[in-house]
Protein backbone atom coordinates (compact mmCIF):
# COMPACT_ATOMS: atom_id res chain seq x y z
CA UNK A 1 0.00 0.00 0.00
CA UNK A 2 1.47 3.58 -1.15
CA UNK A 3 2.57 5.81 1.96
CA UNK A 4 1.36 9.68 1.79
CA UNK A 5 1.92 11.83 4.03
CA UNK A 6 -0.51 13.07 7.19
CA UNK A 7 -3.29 14.67 6.37
CA UNK A 8 -2.70 18.29 6.46
CA UNK A 9 -4.96 20.19 8.62
CA UNK A 10 -7.86 21.96 6.65
CA UNK A 11 -7.60 25.68 6.83
CA UNK A 12 -10.86 27.54 7.86
CA UNK A 13 -9.48 31.11 8.28
CA UNK A 14 -5.76 32.05 8.39
CA UNK A 15 -6.13 31.89 12.11
CA UNK A 16 -8.29 28.56 12.28
CA UNK A 17 -10.83 30.34 14.02
CA UNK A 18 -14.55 30.03 12.15
CA UNK A 19 -15.00 32.51 9.65
CA UNK A 20 -17.68 34.96 9.45
CA UNK A 21 -17.96 35.51 5.55
CA UNK A 22 -15.63 34.05 3.18
CA UNK A 23 -15.61 35.41 -0.44
CA UNK A 24 -14.04 33.48 -3.63
CA UNK A 25 -14.74 32.59 -7.33
CA UNK A 26 -15.62 29.23 -6.70
CA UNK A 27 -17.67 27.72 -3.81
CA UNK A 28 -17.31 23.85 -4.18
CA UNK A 29 -19.48 21.87 -1.14
CA UNK A 30 -18.90 18.21 -1.07
CA UNK A 31 -14.75 17.24 -0.23
CA UNK A 32 -14.95 13.93 -1.57
CA UNK A 33 -12.83 13.16 -4.95
CA UNK A 34 -15.15 14.78 -6.89
CA UNK A 35 -14.96 18.32 -4.90
CA UNK A 36 -11.32 17.87 -4.40
CA UNK A 37 -10.70 17.52 -8.21
CA UNK A 38 -12.53 20.17 -8.96
CA UNK A 39 -10.72 22.42 -6.50
CA UNK A 40 -7.55 21.18 -7.53
CA UNK A 41 -8.14 22.23 -11.19
CA UNK A 42 -9.91 25.06 -10.13
CA UNK A 43 -6.63 26.66 -7.92
CA UNK A 44 -4.74 25.34 -10.56
CA UNK A 45 -6.86 27.80 -12.78
CA UNK A 46 -5.23 30.48 -10.28
CA UNK A 47 -9.27 30.73 -9.26
CA UNK A 48 -10.28 31.66 -5.96
CA UNK A 49 -11.93 28.60 -4.09
CA UNK A 50 -13.48 27.85 -0.80
CA UNK A 51 -14.46 24.22 0.09
CA UNK A 52 -17.26 23.63 2.33
CA UNK A 53 -17.44 19.62 3.66
CA UNK A 54 -19.11 17.87 5.92
CA UNK A 55 -16.09 15.01 6.14
CA UNK A 56 -18.27 12.08 5.24
CA UNK A 57 -16.83 10.81 1.86
CA UNK A 58 -18.50 7.55 0.64
CA UNK A 59 -15.02 6.86 -0.46
CA UNK A 60 -13.88 6.51 3.02
CA UNK A 61 -15.83 3.67 3.37
CA UNK A 62 -14.02 1.63 0.79
CA UNK A 63 -11.90 -1.09 2.19
CA UNK A 64 -10.10 -1.84 -1.07
CA UNK A 65 -11.01 -0.40 -4.40
CA UNK A 66 -9.30 -2.34 -7.40
CA UNK A 67 -11.20 -0.43 -10.46
CA UNK A 68 -9.46 2.82 -9.57
CA UNK A 69 -6.82 3.33 -12.79
CA UNK A 70 -2.98 3.40 -11.32
CA UNK A 71 -3.17 1.15 -8.13
CA UNK A 72 -2.14 -2.07 -9.70
CA UNK A 73 -2.67 -3.59 -5.82
CA UNK A 74 -5.46 -1.28 -5.28
CA UNK A 75 -6.09 1.57 -3.06
CA UNK A 76 -8.26 1.87 0.75
CA UNK A 77 -10.63 4.91 0.34
CA UNK A 78 -8.80 6.33 3.28
CA UNK A 79 -5.82 6.28 1.81
CA UNK A 80 -7.18 7.65 -1.62
CA UNK A 81 -8.68 10.81 0.21
CA UNK A 82 -5.46 11.45 1.88
CA UNK A 83 -3.40 11.58 -1.07
CA UNK A 84 -5.84 14.17 -2.58
CA UNK A 85 -5.94 15.91 0.37
CA UNK A 86 -2.40 16.05 0.39
CA UNK A 87 -2.07 17.02 -3.52
CA UNK A 88 -4.34 19.69 -2.83
CA UNK A 89 -2.11 21.20 -0.01
CA UNK A 90 0.11 23.76 -1.87
CA UNK A 91 -2.32 25.53 -3.36
CA UNK A 92 -4.50 28.31 -1.16
CA UNK A 93 -8.04 26.40 -1.10
CA UNK A 94 -9.68 27.84 1.87
CA UNK A 95 -11.45 24.89 3.43
CA UNK A 96 -14.53 25.13 5.84
CA UNK A 97 -15.38 21.32 7.64
CA UNK A 98 -18.94 22.22 8.08
CA UNK A 99 -22.10 21.44 6.55
CA UNK A 100 -23.64 24.07 3.86
CA UNK A 101 -27.47 23.83 5.24
CA UNK A 102 -28.58 26.58 2.63
CA UNK A 103 -27.81 28.12 -0.59
CA UNK A 104 -29.55 31.49 -2.42
CA UNK A 105 -29.01 32.55 -5.76
CA UNK A 106 -28.11 36.67 -5.53
CA UNK A 107 -26.92 38.95 -8.41
CA UNK A 108 -23.13 38.37 -8.10
CA UNK A 109 -23.65 34.59 -8.18
CA UNK A 110 -24.45 32.53 -4.95
CA UNK A 111 -24.26 32.50 -1.13
CA UNK A 112 -24.05 29.36 0.92
CA UNK A 113 -24.67 29.66 4.64
CA UNK A 114 -23.20 26.84 7.47
CA UNK A 115 -23.37 27.32 11.31
CA UNK A 116 -19.93 28.65 11.12
CA UNK A 117 -20.21 30.89 8.41
CA UNK A 118 -21.20 32.56 5.18
CA UNK A 119 -19.73 31.86 1.44
CA UNK A 120 -20.05 34.28 -1.46
CA UNK A 121 -18.88 32.63 -4.87
CA UNK A 122 -19.63 33.49 -8.33
CA UNK A 123 -20.18 30.06 -9.23
CA UNK A 124 -21.33 26.97 -6.97
CA UNK A 125 -20.68 23.58 -7.47
CA UNK A 126 -21.77 20.61 -5.54
CA UNK A 127 -20.18 17.68 -5.01
CA UNK A 128 -22.53 16.38 -2.48
CA UNK A 129 -22.63 12.95 -3.35
CA UNK A 130 -24.89 9.96 -2.23
CA UNK A 131 -25.52 8.26 1.07
CA UNK A 132 -25.96 4.37 1.23
CA UNK A 133 -29.50 3.29 2.88
CA UNK A 134 -27.68 0.57 5.29
CA UNK A 135 -29.46 -2.68 6.38
CA UNK A 136 -31.07 -1.99 10.27
CA UNK A 137 -28.58 -5.24 11.75
CA UNK A 138 -25.54 -5.09 13.97
CA UNK A 139 -21.53 -5.20 12.96
CA UNK A 140 -22.31 -3.76 9.92
CA UNK A 141 -19.32 -1.56 10.32
CA UNK A 142 -17.32 -4.28 10.50
CA UNK A 143 -19.06 -6.25 7.91
CA UNK A 144 -18.39 -3.76 5.32
CA UNK A 145 -14.58 -3.22 6.18
CA UNK A 146 -14.17 -7.13 5.44
CA UNK A 147 -16.32 -6.81 2.57
CA UNK A 148 -19.06 -9.52 3.71
CA UNK A 149 -21.35 -6.65 3.24
CA UNK A 150 -21.08 -4.54 0.14
CA UNK A 151 -23.07 -2.03 -2.35
CA UNK A 152 -21.24 -1.88 -5.59
CA UNK A 153 -21.35 -4.73 -7.93
CA UNK A 154 -20.00 -2.24 -10.40
CA UNK A 155 -16.82 -1.46 -8.17
CA UNK A 156 -16.27 -5.37 -6.67
CA UNK A 157 -18.82 -7.65 -8.82
CA UNK A 158 -15.22 -9.40 -9.58
CA UNK A 159 -13.86 -9.63 -6.22
CA UNK A 160 -16.58 -12.19 -5.65
CA UNK A 161 -16.56 -13.98 -8.79
CA UNK A 162 -17.67 -18.09 -7.58
CA UNK A 163 -18.14 -17.19 -4.55
CA UNK A 164 -21.82 -17.57 -2.36
CA UNK A 165 -23.66 -14.16 -2.72
CA UNK A 166 -26.94 -12.81 -1.80
CA UNK A 167 -28.89 -9.43 -2.47
CA UNK A 168 -30.78 -7.87 0.30
CA UNK A 169 -33.48 -5.65 -1.14
CA UNK A 170 -36.75 -4.58 -0.45
CA UNK A 171 -38.50 -5.08 -3.82
CA UNK A 172 -37.77 -5.04 -7.39
CA UNK A 173 -34.35 -3.51 -7.21
CA UNK A 174 -33.03 -6.04 -6.07
CA UNK A 175 -33.39 -8.04 -9.31
CA UNK A 176 -31.60 -6.06 -11.41
CA UNK A 177 -28.67 -6.18 -8.70
CA UNK A 178 -29.02 -10.17 -8.40
CA UNK A 179 -29.07 -10.59 -12.22
CA UNK A 180 -25.92 -8.22 -12.76
CA UNK A 181 -24.17 -10.32 -10.05
CA UNK A 182 -25.15 -13.51 -11.37
CA UNK A 183 -22.64 -13.15 -14.34
CA UNK A 184 -19.34 -13.65 -11.86
CA UNK A 185 -21.10 -16.24 -9.41
CA UNK A 186 -23.61 -18.75 -9.92
CA UNK A 187 -24.19 -18.90 -5.94
CA UNK A 188 -26.79 -16.15 -5.90
CA UNK A 189 -29.74 -15.63 -3.63
CA UNK A 190 -32.29 -12.85 -3.18
CA UNK A 191 -33.47 -11.72 -0.14
CA UNK A 192 -36.39 -9.53 0.09
CA UNK A 193 -37.68 -7.85 2.93
CA UNK A 194 -41.37 -9.22 2.57
CA UNK A 195 -40.36 -12.57 1.47
CA UNK A 196 -40.76 -14.04 -2.50
CA UNK A 197 -44.51 -13.54 -2.51
CA UNK A 198 -43.88 -9.95 -2.64
CA UNK A 199 -42.12 -10.49 -6.48
CA UNK A 200 -44.44 -10.01 -9.33
CA UNK A 201 -44.10 -13.55 -11.52
CA UNK A 202 -42.44 -11.74 -14.44
CA UNK A 203 -39.59 -10.94 -12.05
CA UNK A 204 -39.55 -14.18 -10.35
CA UNK A 205 -39.34 -15.79 -13.85
CA UNK A 206 -36.30 -14.06 -14.62
CA UNK A 207 -34.74 -15.07 -11.93
CA UNK A 208 -35.44 -18.54 -12.52
CA UNK A 209 -34.10 -18.51 -15.93
CA UNK A 210 -30.98 -17.18 -15.04
CA UNK A 211 -30.39 -19.61 -11.88
CA UNK A 212 -30.95 -16.84 -9.10
CA UNK A 213 -32.61 -18.62 -6.04
CA UNK A 214 -35.09 -16.34 -4.53
CA UNK A 215 -35.63 -17.03 -0.59
CA UNK A 216 -39.15 -17.74 0.23
CA UNK A 217 -39.47 -16.53 4.01
CA UNK A 218 -39.38 -12.58 5.26
CA UNK A 219 -36.21 -11.29 6.12
CA UNK A 220 -35.80 -11.41 9.99
CA UNK A 221 -32.56 -10.76 10.59
CA UNK A 222 -28.90 -10.33 9.31
CA UNK A 223 -26.01 -11.60 11.01
CA UNK A 224 -22.30 -11.07 10.69
CA UNK A 225 -20.09 -13.24 12.75
CA UNK A 226 -16.62 -14.90 11.69
CA UNK A 227 -16.36 -12.75 7.87
CA UNK A 228 -19.65 -14.62 6.82
CA UNK A 229 -23.04 -12.85 6.91
CA UNK A 230 -26.01 -15.21 7.76
CA UNK A 231 -29.63 -14.19 6.70
CA UNK A 232 -32.70 -15.49 8.50
CA UNK A 233 -35.80 -15.50 6.50
CA UNK A 234 -38.67 -17.10 7.84
CA UNK A 235 -38.00 -20.99 9.31
CA UNK A 236 -35.05 -20.84 7.26
CA UNK A 237 -31.27 -19.30 7.51
CA UNK A 238 -28.77 -19.19 4.71
CA UNK A 239 -25.22 -17.95 5.03
CA UNK A 240 -22.62 -15.80 2.47
CA UNK A 241 -19.55 -14.94 1.75
CA UNK A 242 -21.25 -11.68 0.63
CA UNK A 243 -24.05 -9.64 1.15
CA UNK A 244 -24.82 -6.54 -1.18
CA UNK A 245 -27.49 -4.55 -0.25
CA UNK A 246 -29.72 -3.08 -2.59
CA UNK A 247 -32.21 -0.91 -0.63
CA UNK A 248 -31.26 2.37 -2.37
CA UNK A 249 -29.37 5.41 -1.96
CA UNK A 250 -30.43 8.73 -0.53
CA UNK A 251 -29.24 11.65 -3.35
CA UNK A 252 -27.75 14.61 -1.73
CA UNK A 253 -29.86 17.10 -3.71
CA UNK A 254 -31.26 19.17 -1.34
CA UNK A 255 -29.43 22.82 -2.35
CA UNK A 256 -29.82 21.83 -5.69
CA UNK A 257 -33.59 21.66 -4.94
CA UNK A 258 -33.41 24.51 -2.75
CA UNK A 259 -31.36 26.92 -5.95
CA UNK A 260 -34.35 25.49 -8.38
CA UNK A 261 -32.03 23.00 -10.13
CA UNK A 262 -34.20 20.03 -11.81
CA UNK A 263 -33.29 16.60 -10.34
CA UNK A 264 -34.49 13.17 -12.17
CA UNK A 265 -37.34 11.05 -10.40
CA UNK A 266 -34.36 9.29 -9.33
CA UNK A 267 -32.95 11.96 -7.32
CA UNK A 268 -30.20 13.22 -9.11
CA UNK A 269 -29.15 16.74 -10.46
CA UNK A 270 -29.24 16.79 -13.74
CA UNK A 271 -26.48 17.85 -15.85
CA UNK A 272 -25.06 18.87 -18.94
CA UNK A 273 -21.85 17.42 -20.34
CA UNK A 274 -19.84 20.13 -18.85
CA UNK A 275 -21.77 19.85 -15.50
CA UNK A 276 -23.79 22.92 -16.02
CA UNK A 277 -27.31 22.48 -14.06
CA UNK A 278 -30.61 24.25 -14.96
CA UNK A 279 -29.41 26.84 -12.90
CA UNK A 280 -27.02 29.89 -14.70
CA UNK A 281 -23.93 29.45 -12.54
CA UNK A 282 -24.67 25.86 -10.79
CA UNK A 283 -22.59 22.87 -11.27
CA UNK A 284 -22.94 19.80 -10.07
CA UNK A 285 -20.49 16.40 -9.77
CA UNK A 286 -19.67 13.18 -8.81
CA UNK A 287 -22.28 10.77 -6.91
CA UNK A 288 -24.95 13.42 -6.55
CA UNK A 289 -24.85 14.00 -10.67
CA UNK A 290 -26.22 11.46 -13.08
CA UNK A 291 -24.12 9.02 -14.13
CA UNK A 292 -22.38 6.36 -12.69
CA UNK A 293 -21.28 5.93 -9.01
CA UNK A 294 -17.44 5.55 -9.28
CA UNK A 295 -14.25 7.37 -8.17
CA UNK A 296 -13.01 7.53 -11.61
CA UNK A 297 -16.26 9.24 -12.93
CA UNK A 298 -16.71 11.45 -9.91
CA UNK A 299 -12.78 12.88 -10.62
CA UNK A 300 -13.16 13.15 -14.64
CA UNK A 301 -16.89 14.87 -14.24
CA UNK A 302 -15.02 16.81 -11.96
CA UNK A 303 -12.36 17.86 -13.90
CA UNK A 304 -14.80 18.81 -16.77
CA UNK A 305 -17.15 20.85 -14.58
CA UNK A 306 -14.26 22.59 -13.09
CA UNK A 307 -13.08 23.75 -16.64
CA UNK A 308 -16.55 24.63 -18.04
CA UNK A 309 -16.70 27.07 -14.68
CA UNK A 310 -12.82 28.36 -15.28
CA UNK A 311 -14.35 29.07 -19.31
CA UNK A 312 -17.07 31.01 -17.90
CA UNK A 313 -15.62 33.05 -15.61
CA UNK A 314 -13.71 34.10 -18.39
CA UNK A 315 -16.10 35.20 -20.20
CA UNK A 316 -17.30 37.43 -17.28
CA UNK A 317 -20.60 37.38 -15.46
C1 LIG B 1 -18.60 0.30 0.15
C2 LIG B 1 -18.30 1.11 -1.07
C3 LIG B 1 -17.36 0.65 -1.98
C4 LIG B 1 -17.07 1.41 -3.10
N1 LIG B 1 -16.10 0.94 -3.94
C5 LIG B 1 -15.76 1.67 -5.01
C6 LIG B 1 -14.75 1.21 -5.90
O1 LIG B 1 -14.14 0.15 -5.70
N2 LIG B 1 -14.48 1.97 -7.00
C7 LIG B 1 -15.13 3.14 -7.25
O2 LIG B 1 -14.83 3.77 -8.25
N3 LIG B 1 -16.09 3.60 -6.41
C8 LIG B 1 -16.42 2.89 -5.31
N4 LIG B 1 -17.40 3.36 -4.47
C9 LIG B 1 -18.11 4.61 -4.81
C10 LIG B 1 -17.27 5.85 -4.47
O3 LIG B 1 -16.98 5.85 -3.09
C11 LIG B 1 -18.06 7.09 -4.85
O4 LIG B 1 -18.41 7.00 -6.22
C12 LIG B 1 -17.24 8.37 -4.64
O5 LIG B 1 -16.85 8.50 -3.30
C13 LIG B 1 -18.08 9.59 -5.07
O6 LIG B 1 -17.36 10.76 -4.83
P1 LIG B 1 -18.13 12.14 -4.57
O7 LIG B 1 -17.04 13.13 -4.36
O8 LIG B 1 -19.14 12.38 -5.60
O9 LIG B 1 -18.96 11.91 -3.21
P2 LIG B 1 -18.41 11.57 -1.75
O10 LIG B 1 -17.11 10.89 -1.82
O11 LIG B 1 -19.51 10.88 -1.05
O12 LIG B 1 -18.18 13.00 -1.09
C14 LIG B 1 -19.26 13.87 -0.85
C15 LIG B 1 -18.84 14.83 0.25
O13 LIG B 1 -19.80 15.88 0.34
C16 LIG B 1 -20.05 16.15 1.70
N5 LIG B 1 -21.35 16.81 1.83
C17 LIG B 1 -22.57 16.35 1.49
N6 LIG B 1 -23.52 17.27 1.74
C18 LIG B 1 -22.87 18.34 2.25
C19 LIG B 1 -23.29 19.61 2.72
N7 LIG B 1 -24.57 19.98 2.69
N8 LIG B 1 -22.35 20.45 3.22
C20 LIG B 1 -21.04 20.11 3.25
N9 LIG B 1 -20.59 18.91 2.81
C21 LIG B 1 -21.49 18.04 2.32
C22 LIG B 1 -19.99 14.79 2.37
O14 LIG B 1 -19.81 14.91 3.77
C23 LIG B 1 -18.78 14.19 1.64
O15 LIG B 1 -17.57 14.52 2.28
C24 LIG B 1 -17.74 2.63 -3.34
C25 LIG B 1 -18.68 3.10 -2.42
C26 LIG B 1 -18.96 2.36 -1.30
C27 LIG B 1 -19.96 2.89 -0.30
Amino acid sequence: MPEFPALPTARSTPHGEAPTALAADVAIVGGGPAGMTAALYLARFRRSVVLVDAQQSRLAAVPLSHNYPGFPQGIAGADLLGALRAQLTPYPVAWLHDTAQAAQRTDEGFVVRCASGTVRSRRLLLATGVRDIAPRAPHMRDALARGALRYCPVCDGYEVRDRTVGVYADGAAGVGEALFLRHFTPHVTLFLDGGSATLGPEDAGRLQQAGVRLAAGAVDAIDYRDGRITVTHGPARSTCDSLYCALGLQVHHGLALQLGAACGEDGYVRVDGHGATTVQGLYAAGDVAEGLNQVAVAAGNAAIAATAIHRSLLRGG
